[in-house]
């Protein structure tokens, strides 16, 4: 998408790799200042060589105190992203503490956390901003092997519309993604199997999955003032999945 960032301050969770990387390379792309975190010192490393400009925070972010400690001097920050998720397939009955912890911390905890901090530097500067949380369309529909992604998720859309409401009255947005299949690595661990693919892209009109792309032009649009109406919204980028 055509949209400049320039003077911003963006950070970009899950930044190492899939939609999160692409989209802290378009916001550089388009001009904002990058803060990349991921708990990969490779991926990171990768991406500072791709785009120097960036700056890279390395930590796992389902360790509360230890995020606190890595961002506490990231500076203001005037768009969010809060990519980072897991997405441990497990059927219903074969569901364990250890894995539904691990979801629950990285997708909707670290998302409050993130969100606390850098919300707080926003009321305060009183320079309002614009946060987006990439969802999924598993928040609204169940899938097989997904009940606590679909949890994850739901929980995710419902806290993103509560911090619409709260962070609001500052000139805070806050908008979710929800994106069908992406062929990343945690689209190809749910939907590498043709048979499992074929089903879902006949539940799709479009009759295809995303493109990492088309999820990173839909949260650059909501991180920009051209959706400076738009808030408390959760964006189906699914090619009508949702709608049927
Ligand atoms: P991905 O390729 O697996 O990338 C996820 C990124 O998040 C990786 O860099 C990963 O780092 C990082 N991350 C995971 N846990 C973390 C933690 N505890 N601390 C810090 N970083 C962590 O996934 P993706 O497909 O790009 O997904 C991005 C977002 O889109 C997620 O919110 C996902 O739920 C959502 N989504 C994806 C799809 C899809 O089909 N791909 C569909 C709908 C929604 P490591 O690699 O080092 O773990």
């Amino acid at each position: 998408m055509e949209a400049s960032f320039a003077g911003k301050r963006a950070l970009v969770t899950g930044a190492g790799k899939g939609i999160g990387r692409a989209t802290a390379l378009a916001l550089a792309r388009c001009g904002a200042k990058v803060i990349a975190v991921t708990r990969t010192q490779a991926d990171l490393n990768s991406l500072v060589e791709e785009c120097a400009s960036i700056t890279p925070v390395c930590v796992d972010l389902t360790d509360w105190g230890a995020t606190e400690q890595a961002l506490q001097d990231v500076g203001p920050v005037d768009l969010l992203v809060n990519n980072a998720a897991c997405a441990n397939l497990q059927p219903f009955l074969e569901v364990t503490p250890d894995k539904f912890e691990q979801a629950f911390s990285v997708n909707v905890k670290a998302v409050v956390q993130v969100s606390q901090l850098v919300a707080r530097g926003m009321k305060a500067r009183g320079s309002g901003g614009s946060i987006v949380n990439v969802s999924s369309q598993a928040s609204q529909r169940a899938l097989r092997e997904h009940a606590v992604y679909c949890a994850t998720k739901a929980a995710l859309d419902m806290l993103s519309k509560v911090m619409a409401l709260e962070l609001g009255p500052h000139q805070i947005r806050v908008n979710t993604v929800n994106p069908t299949v992406v062929m990343t690595d945690m689209g190809r661990l749910g939907w590498s199997d043709p048979e499992k693919a074929k089903s879902m892209k006949s539940r799709i009109p479009l009759g295809r999955f995303a493109e990492v792309e088309e999820v990173v032009n839909s949260i650059l649009f909501l991180l920009s003032e051209k959706s400076s109406m738009i808030n408390g919204v959760t964006l189906p980028v699914d090619g009508g999945f949702l709608a049927c």
